[in-house]
């Protein structure tokens, strides 16, 4: 099988596919985010109607993986809700030293220096990567296992559900900016301490004043908390648009958590499509 239509398989199935079944048609929508029934999006076999009764997988695709229809993502998306927190910019970052260095600088501080204990156990640091003219700008917690192997942002599992999610939506990833409230790797993948979010969001918080997004899609709750300056459960933060200097910031499930529950895939496709549109806007 040529390696495009596997990349493509294994991207359906982190989509939600639980079964791939070809067809002729190459009709099946397995784990569409866009289009797909809530049971698809819930993760559900989706084996096509007319796939073959019998040792589908004989059937080789001849043709390219299916092309989604321009602007198919509209299609039920929900109107954009009313406002939510708004949050300004704290001041320590404008009085800090950070307020004089550019991305790369920001990016070459955070390789370079320790600012909390997370740093002296890190293989790499993540300072994050994209275009620095991005429209959007995503916000994770922090590295996992394959960020810190690597120096880079969402690259693992979480970072191809994230790139379908992006291509779902209409947006390529090299057009946005994708950071994390921290550049370390916590232990065990555990959620970043205040102390360590404190030492680290300056850089962010430089970063966001340097790439100045149209809007801003924080991935969980601890970045959500952490951006907005709130304790509160990711089910309060979601559904609205709050603001972060005047930005639009939406708050969605984190791509991790969708592996593990297929059910949020659906709202975290209805809070992508709220911040498409405001991208529009
Ligand atoms: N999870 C995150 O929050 N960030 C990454 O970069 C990868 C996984």
């Amino acid at each position: 099988m040529a390696d495009e239509w596997r990349r493509y398989l294994a991207q359906q199935l982190e989509l939600g596919g639980s079964e791939v079944v070809l067809s002729r048609a190459v009709e099946w929508n397995s784990g569409r985010m866009d289009g797909g029934t809530d049971a698809q999006l819930a993760g559900e076999s989706v084996a096509p109607v007319d796939a073959p009764a019998s040792n589908p997988e004989t059937v080789q695709p001849s043709i390219h993986p299916p092309v989604r229809e321009p602007g198919a993502w509209r299609k039920g998306a929900p109107p954009i809700p009313g406002p939510g927190l708004v949050v300004t910019s704290p001041e320590p970052t404008l009085s800090n030293d950070l307020n004089s260095l550019s991305l790369e600088q920001i990016a070459e501080r955070i390789r370079t220096t320790y600012c909390c204990a997370l740093c002296p156990n890190r293989t790499n640091a993540v300072p994050g990567e994209g275009n620095p003219n991005a429209r959007l700008m995503l916000i994770g917690e922090g590295p996992g296992a394959t960020e810190d192997a690597k120096g880079r942002p969402f690259v693992g599992q979480a970072g191809s559900l994230l790139n379908g999610i992006l291509e779902a939506i209409e947006v390529p990833r090299d057009s946005v900016y994708i950071t994390n409230i921290v550049k370390c790797r916590p232990p065990q993948n555990r959620k970043p301490l205040p102390d360590e979010i404190a030492a680290c969001i300056p850089y962010l918080h430089r970063q966001l004043e340097l790439i100045r997004p149209k809007v801003i899609i924080t991935l969980g709750g601890t970045a959500g908390e952490a951006m907005l300056g709130v304790r509160k459960s990711l089910g309060e933060l979601r559904g609205k648009v709050h603001t972060y200097n005047g930005i639009p910031l939406v708050v969605t499930y984190h791509p991790a958590a969708l592996l593990r529950n297929p059910n949020w895939k659906k709202p975290t496709w209805d809070d992508v499509r709220i911040a498409r549109q405001l991208l529009d806007s």
